[in-house]
């Protein structure tokens, strides 16, 4: 069978939906193929930050999240490895007056399928159950993809564009060039449980000497646990999960005693490593969005948001690719990465200046300490990584010589 579109999208995630709904609402014919079925679960935070519901909204699921029973977030609470805490609300980053002024905690299962469901309804086409087995490639640009269903049928799709938009350890981001990895190399541990006590309409981050865990709202009782280790952490888990998972959180003062096994509404799920940037996120013929171009740190909570407003990126740029000729050429393709670059550098920035804080433990919990004790600070600091405060509000002399000292 021969498929011939105007975009190919691999994988249905937030980034894939996205890029397809948009690109569909412009009058292109697309075609998202993703190996799942959805509802499908996913491990992450599930935390979404106020930037990203703003999104959200402009794609009109907002109401139909609601509905479902995602639940509001008005900030974040950190909590250091030997007990400092701060706690940053939305509402009092100083801003001008927000839209939207609380993050969101909803269950990718509901997420996921509602951003599928969006883009089917848009008129794209979605096949699940089916993966991208290779690239097609004319005279070294991409020109499509064979793909394969889950009843062995396989079929080539010819297309202008082939969108990366296959997660965390992307193939399409190795056929493309390869993935860089980072130093920091770390697995994440994640489980839906009931009956957790002591929790407000936040989401809190308890930073240990080895790691560091969360917990989130995500609906009536129910509550995100999640856990994020080395790797040489990571394989104390080989015997028993759920006892390695129970046993690491215990050594959080802040989640003693609050996560209870018999709460425990499904399986642990387990994901890593992270670190990894595509080598090559715009090629002849194709780019990468979401994960798959880079993977950003769970503790900041921006992989969602970034999977968000790099679809909104990479659909204009194809858009504006679409009146030139096809395979579209890297270099019609490259105004996306220096979109990409002035929307995510700062915050690149601070991520990599919290996740490397976190390797000092003691350091670390001494800036918690000075931001939540120097009001507004901690604010600004939830602000930043929720995306409604810009970045240059942390990274200047003043915030960063204050936060220590
Ligand atoms: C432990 C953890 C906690 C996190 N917590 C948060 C958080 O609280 N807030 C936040 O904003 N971000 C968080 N993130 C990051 C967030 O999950 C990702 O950034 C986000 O899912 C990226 O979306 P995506 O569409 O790029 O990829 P994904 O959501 O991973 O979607 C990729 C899709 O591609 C499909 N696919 C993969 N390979 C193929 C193939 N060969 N063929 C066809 N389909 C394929 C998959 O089935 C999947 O549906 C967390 C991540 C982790 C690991």
């Amino acid at each position: 069978m021969d498929i011939t579109v105007d975009a190919l999208i691999v994988g249905a995630g937030p980034a894939g939906s996205v890029t397809a709904t948009l690109l569909a609402d412009a009058g292109l014919q697309v075609l998202v193929v993703d190996r799942a079925a959805f509802p499908r679960d996913k491990p992450c935070a599930e935390y979404l930050s106020p930037a990203a519901v703003l999104i959200l909204e402009r794609l009109g699921v907002l109401g139909t999240l609601k509905d479902a029973g995602a639940n509001p977030l008005s900030g974040t609470t950190v909590v250091g490895a030997y007990g400092s805490r701060l706690t940053g609300l939305f509402a009092k980053t100083g801003s001008p007056p927000l839209h939207r002024p609380t993050g969101l905690a909803v269950t990718r299962r509901i997420l996921d399928a509602a951003l599928v469901d969006a883009a089917r309804s848009r008129g794209v086409t979605v096949m699940e159950r089916t993966r991208v087995v290779e690239l097609i490639r004319h005279r070294g640009a991409v020109t499509g993809a064979v793909i394969a269903t889950a009843g062995g049928k396989t079929a080539t799709v010819a297309a202008p564009v082939t969108v990366g938009a296959d997660g965390l350890h992307s193939v399409v981001a190795r056929w493309f060039g390869g993935v860089r990895r980072a130093p920091l190399r770390r697995w994440a541990f994640v489980g839906h449980f009931a009956g957790v006590t002591g929790l407000a309409d936040r989401a809190e981050l308890h930073a240990g000497t080895e790691g560091y865990a969360g917990l989130n709202p995500i609906g009536p009782g129910i509550t995100n646990v999640s856990l994020v280790v080395p790797r040489q952490v990571a394989r104390r888990a080989r015997g028993d999960v759920a006892d390695f998972f129970h046993s690491t959180l215990d050594r959080f003062d802040g989640i003693r005693n609050r996560v209870h096994p018999s709460g425990s509404l499904g399986p642990i799920r387990t994901v890593g490593p992270f670190g990894v940037r595509a080598r090559r996120p715009v090629v002849d013929g194709g780019l990468l969005v979401g994960d798959a171009a880079e993977f950003f740190d769970p503790f900041t909570g921006e992989g969602i948001h970034s999977a968000l407003r790099g679809a909104e990126l990479a659909s204009w740029t194809i858009l504006e690719a679409t009146r030139g000729p096809k395979p579209f050429s890297a270099t019609s393709l490259s105004s996306y990465l220096r979109a990409r670059r002035r929307a995510f550098w700062g915050k690149w920035v601070v991520e990599r200046m919290i996740g490397y804080g976190m390797l000092m433990p003691r350091l670390f919990d001494r800036a918690v300490e000075r931001i939540g004790r120097k009001d507004p600070m901690a604010h600004t600091l939830i602000g930043v990584t929720g995306h409604v405060v810009p970045p240059g509000a942390v990274l200047n002399p003043v915030f960063l010589t204050r936060m220590v000292l």
